[in-house]
Protein backbone atom coordinates (compact mmCIF):
# COMPACT_ATOMS: atom_id res chain seq x y z
CA UNK A 1 0.00 0.00 0.00
CA UNK A 2 2.88 2.63 1.47
CA UNK A 3 6.64 2.23 0.48
CA UNK A 4 9.19 4.27 1.66
CA UNK A 5 9.38 7.19 -0.33
CA UNK A 6 5.16 7.21 -0.25
CA UNK A 7 5.88 7.52 3.66
CA UNK A 8 8.08 10.46 3.33
CA UNK A 9 5.72 11.85 0.71
CA UNK A 10 2.78 11.41 3.53
CA UNK A 11 4.83 12.98 6.74
CA UNK A 12 5.69 15.84 3.97
CA UNK A 13 1.87 16.43 3.20
CA UNK A 14 1.43 16.08 7.05
CA UNK A 15 4.13 18.87 7.87
CA UNK A 16 2.17 21.24 4.95
CA UNK A 17 -1.18 20.49 6.99
CA UNK A 18 0.72 21.23 10.39
CA UNK A 19 2.16 24.06 8.45
CA UNK A 20 -1.57 25.45 7.10
CA UNK A 21 -2.92 25.23 11.09
CA UNK A 22 -0.29 26.52 12.86
CA UNK A 23 -2.36 29.32 14.19
CA UNK A 24 -5.42 27.61 14.48
CA UNK A 25 -3.63 25.12 16.75
CA UNK A 26 -1.88 27.96 18.69
CA UNK A 27 -5.17 30.24 18.95
CA UNK A 28 -6.44 26.45 20.64
CA UNK A 29 -3.85 26.21 23.42
CA UNK A 30 -4.48 29.79 24.00
CA UNK A 31 -7.60 28.85 25.62
CA UNK A 32 -6.30 26.20 27.92
CA UNK A 33 -2.55 26.06 27.49
CA UNK A 34 0.36 28.41 27.08
CA UNK A 35 -0.22 29.15 23.13
CA UNK A 36 2.26 27.54 21.51
CA UNK A 37 0.87 23.93 20.10
CA UNK A 38 1.01 24.96 16.55
CA UNK A 39 4.19 26.67 16.69
CA UNK A 40 5.83 23.40 18.83
CA UNK A 41 3.96 21.47 16.44
CA UNK A 42 5.18 23.25 12.70
CA UNK A 43 8.52 23.60 14.48
CA UNK A 44 9.03 19.55 15.03
CA UNK A 45 7.47 18.71 11.85
CA UNK A 46 9.73 21.17 9.26
CA UNK A 47 12.55 19.32 11.38
CA UNK A 48 10.97 16.21 10.56
CA UNK A 49 10.96 16.34 7.03
CA UNK A 50 14.41 17.94 6.63
CA UNK A 51 15.65 14.57 8.29
CA UNK A 52 13.40 12.01 6.29
CA UNK A 53 13.75 13.89 2.66
CA UNK A 54 17.20 11.87 2.24
CA UNK A 55 15.62 8.48 3.32
CA UNK A 56 13.56 6.88 0.68
CA UNK A 57 16.05 4.09 0.61
CA UNK A 58 15.82 3.28 4.26
CA UNK A 59 12.85 0.74 5.60
CA UNK A 60 9.67 2.40 7.11
CA UNK A 61 10.84 1.69 10.59
CA UNK A 62 13.77 3.86 10.52
CA UNK A 63 11.78 6.33 8.55
CA UNK A 64 9.29 6.78 11.56
CA UNK A 65 11.91 6.14 14.21
CA UNK A 66 14.13 8.94 12.63
CA UNK A 67 10.88 11.26 12.72
CA UNK A 68 9.75 10.23 16.28
CA UNK A 69 13.33 10.52 17.58
CA UNK A 70 13.29 14.55 15.80
CA UNK A 71 10.18 15.37 17.33
CA UNK A 72 11.31 14.60 20.65
CA UNK A 73 14.62 16.52 20.12
CA UNK A 74 12.83 19.24 18.63
CA UNK A 75 9.98 20.10 20.36
CA UNK A 76 10.16 21.91 23.89
CA UNK A 77 6.11 20.97 24.57
CA UNK A 78 4.78 17.96 26.05
CA UNK A 79 3.40 17.37 22.79
CA UNK A 80 7.34 16.41 21.50
CA UNK A 81 8.25 13.31 23.55
CA UNK A 82 4.00 12.54 23.09
CA UNK A 83 3.96 12.37 19.37
CA UNK A 84 7.90 11.69 19.21
CA UNK A 85 6.67 8.29 21.27
CA UNK A 86 4.35 7.58 19.06
CA UNK A 87 6.23 7.87 15.73
CA UNK A 88 9.19 5.59 18.04
CA UNK A 89 7.08 2.82 18.81
CA UNK A 90 5.04 3.01 14.95
CA UNK A 91 8.93 2.53 13.30
CA UNK A 92 9.74 -0.35 15.97
CA UNK A 93 6.47 -2.36 15.01
CA UNK A 94 6.87 -1.65 11.36
CA UNK A 95 10.59 -2.57 11.29
CA UNK A 96 12.21 -3.27 8.71
CA UNK A 97 9.37 -3.38 6.09
CA UNK A 98 10.23 -1.08 3.19
CA UNK A 99 6.19 -1.87 2.03
CA UNK A 100 3.36 -0.85 4.49
CA UNK A 101 -0.27 -2.81 3.95
CA UNK A 102 -3.71 -1.81 5.64
CA UNK A 103 -2.42 -4.58 8.42
CA UNK A 104 0.44 -2.63 9.19
CA UNK A 105 -0.91 0.65 9.31
CA UNK A 106 -3.44 -0.67 12.08
CA UNK A 107 -0.60 -2.03 13.79
CA UNK A 108 1.48 1.24 13.74
CA UNK A 109 -1.26 3.57 14.71
CA UNK A 110 -2.30 1.20 17.83
CA UNK A 111 1.98 0.41 18.80
CA UNK A 112 1.27 4.44 18.69
CA UNK A 113 -1.61 4.87 20.97
CA UNK A 114 0.34 2.41 23.37
CA UNK A 115 3.39 5.24 23.64
CA UNK A 116 1.82 8.05 24.33
CA UNK A 117 -0.36 6.12 26.93
CA UNK A 118 3.00 4.72 28.41
CA UNK A 119 4.74 8.22 27.98
CA UNK A 120 2.10 10.32 29.54
CA UNK A 121 -0.10 8.31 31.76
CA UNK A 122 -3.36 9.55 30.12
CA UNK A 123 -6.73 7.76 29.52
CA UNK A 124 -9.42 8.09 27.15
CA UNK A 125 -12.04 11.12 28.81
CA UNK A 126 -9.29 13.41 29.89
CA UNK A 127 -9.05 15.77 27.11
CA UNK A 128 -5.93 14.77 25.11
CA UNK A 129 -4.63 13.40 22.00
CA UNK A 130 -5.92 9.91 22.59
CA UNK A 131 -9.15 11.27 22.69
CA UNK A 132 -9.41 11.32 19.21
CA UNK A 133 -6.70 8.68 18.48
CA UNK A 134 -8.62 5.85 19.99
CA UNK A 135 -11.60 6.32 18.84
CA UNK A 136 -10.10 6.25 15.11
CA UNK A 137 -7.84 3.07 15.54
CA UNK A 138 -11.39 1.32 17.00
CA UNK A 139 -13.53 2.95 14.01
CA UNK A 140 -10.41 1.13 11.82
CA UNK A 141 -10.60 -2.37 13.17
CA UNK A 142 -14.51 -2.37 13.69
CA UNK A 143 -15.13 -1.45 9.86
CA UNK A 144 -12.23 -3.23 8.47
CA UNK A 145 -14.53 -6.15 6.99
CA UNK A 146 -16.22 -3.43 5.02
CA UNK A 147 -12.85 -2.45 2.95
CA UNK A 148 -10.19 -0.49 3.37
CA UNK A 149 -11.85 2.92 1.74
CA UNK A 150 -14.42 2.53 4.31
CA UNK A 151 -12.87 1.96 6.93
CA UNK A 152 -10.74 4.50 6.52
CA UNK A 153 -13.38 7.04 6.24
CA UNK A 154 -14.53 5.97 9.21
CA UNK A 155 -11.18 6.88 10.66
CA UNK A 156 -11.81 10.77 10.19
CA UNK A 157 -15.27 11.00 11.45
CA UNK A 158 -14.58 8.93 14.62
CA UNK A 159 -11.16 11.04 14.91
CA UNK A 160 -13.26 13.77 14.01
CA UNK A 161 -15.71 12.95 16.81
CA UNK A 162 -13.42 12.69 19.18
CA UNK A 163 -11.88 16.36 18.36
CA UNK A 164 -15.97 17.73 19.14
CA UNK A 165 -15.92 15.57 22.40
CA UNK A 166 -12.90 16.97 23.97
CA UNK A 167 -15.10 20.76 24.59
CA UNK A 168 -17.49 18.58 26.87
CA UNK A 169 -14.92 17.11 29.39
CA UNK A 170 -12.46 18.69 31.50
CA UNK A 171 -8.69 18.27 31.22
CA UNK A 172 -6.98 15.78 33.65
CA UNK A 173 -3.89 15.95 32.20
CA UNK A 174 -1.52 18.45 30.55
CA UNK A 175 -1.56 22.19 31.24
CA UNK A 176 -5.00 22.45 30.26
CA UNK A 177 -5.46 20.24 34.00
CA UNK A 178 -4.66 23.24 35.92
CA UNK A 179 -7.83 25.02 34.48
CA UNK A 180 -9.79 21.81 35.85
CA UNK A 181 -13.58 22.76 35.23
CA UNK A 182 -12.98 26.21 33.26
CA UNK A 183 -11.00 23.82 30.91
CA UNK A 184 -14.80 23.32 29.53
CA UNK A 185 -16.40 24.11 26.62
CA UNK A 186 -12.83 24.12 24.81
CA UNK A 187 -11.48 22.20 22.06
CA UNK A 188 -8.12 20.41 22.66
CA UNK A 189 -5.81 21.18 20.47
CA UNK A 190 -3.61 17.50 20.68
CA UNK A 191 -6.32 15.62 19.87
CA UNK A 192 -7.30 18.09 17.00
CA UNK A 193 -3.69 17.48 15.46
CA UNK A 194 -4.24 14.34 15.72
CA UNK A 195 -7.33 14.73 14.01
CA UNK A 196 -5.05 16.11 11.10
CA UNK A 197 -2.14 13.72 10.96
CA UNK A 198 -5.23 11.31 10.37
CA UNK A 199 -7.25 13.12 7.66
CA UNK A 200 -3.59 13.84 6.23
CA UNK A 201 -3.16 10.43 5.96
CA UNK A 202 -6.23 8.92 4.76
CA UNK A 203 -6.39 11.62 2.36
CA UNK A 204 -3.19 11.02 0.96
CA UNK A 205 -4.09 7.22 0.19
CA UNK A 206 -7.25 7.73 -0.85
CA UNK A 207 -5.86 10.45 -3.50
CA UNK A 208 -3.01 7.97 -4.49
CA UNK A 209 -4.24 4.59 -4.00
CA UNK A 210 -7.46 5.05 -5.50
CA UNK A 211 -9.51 3.55 -2.67
P1 LIG B 1 2.58 22.00 26.33
O1 LIG B 1 1.31 21.58 26.99
O2 LIG B 1 3.79 21.50 27.04
O3 LIG B 1 2.61 23.45 26.02
P2 LIG B 1 1.72 21.48 23.61
O4 LIG B 1 0.98 22.76 23.74
O5 LIG B 1 2.56 21.32 22.40
O6 LIG B 1 2.61 21.21 24.90
O7 LIG B 1 0.71 20.27 23.62
C1 LIG B 1 -0.49 20.30 24.38
C2 LIG B 1 -1.29 19.04 24.07
O8 LIG B 1 -0.60 17.89 24.54
C3 LIG B 1 -2.63 19.00 24.77
O9 LIG B 1 -3.63 19.67 24.02
C4 LIG B 1 -2.91 17.52 24.91
O10 LIG B 1 -3.65 17.03 23.82
C5 LIG B 1 -1.55 16.90 24.85
N1 LIG B 1 -1.19 16.28 26.12
C6 LIG B 1 -0.75 16.89 27.23
N2 LIG B 1 -0.49 15.98 28.20
C7 LIG B 1 -0.80 14.77 27.68
C8 LIG B 1 -0.74 13.43 28.17
N3 LIG B 1 -0.31 13.15 29.40
N4 LIG B 1 -1.12 12.43 27.35
C9 LIG B 1 -1.56 12.69 26.08
N5 LIG B 1 -1.62 13.93 25.56
C10 LIG B 1 -1.26 14.95 26.34
MG1 LIG C 1 1.19 24.41 24.88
Amino acid sequence: MVNSQELIQILTKINEKIAENKDYLTQLDSAIGDADHGINMSKGFKAVVDRISQMKDKDCGSILKTAGMTLVSTVGGASGPLYGTAFMRAGQVVGSKTELNFDDFISLLEAALEGIKLRGKAQRGEKTIIDSLEPAIEAIKKHKEEGEAAALKRVVEAAKEGVEYTKKIVARKGRASYLGERSLGHQDPGATSCYLMLKTVVDWITENKGL
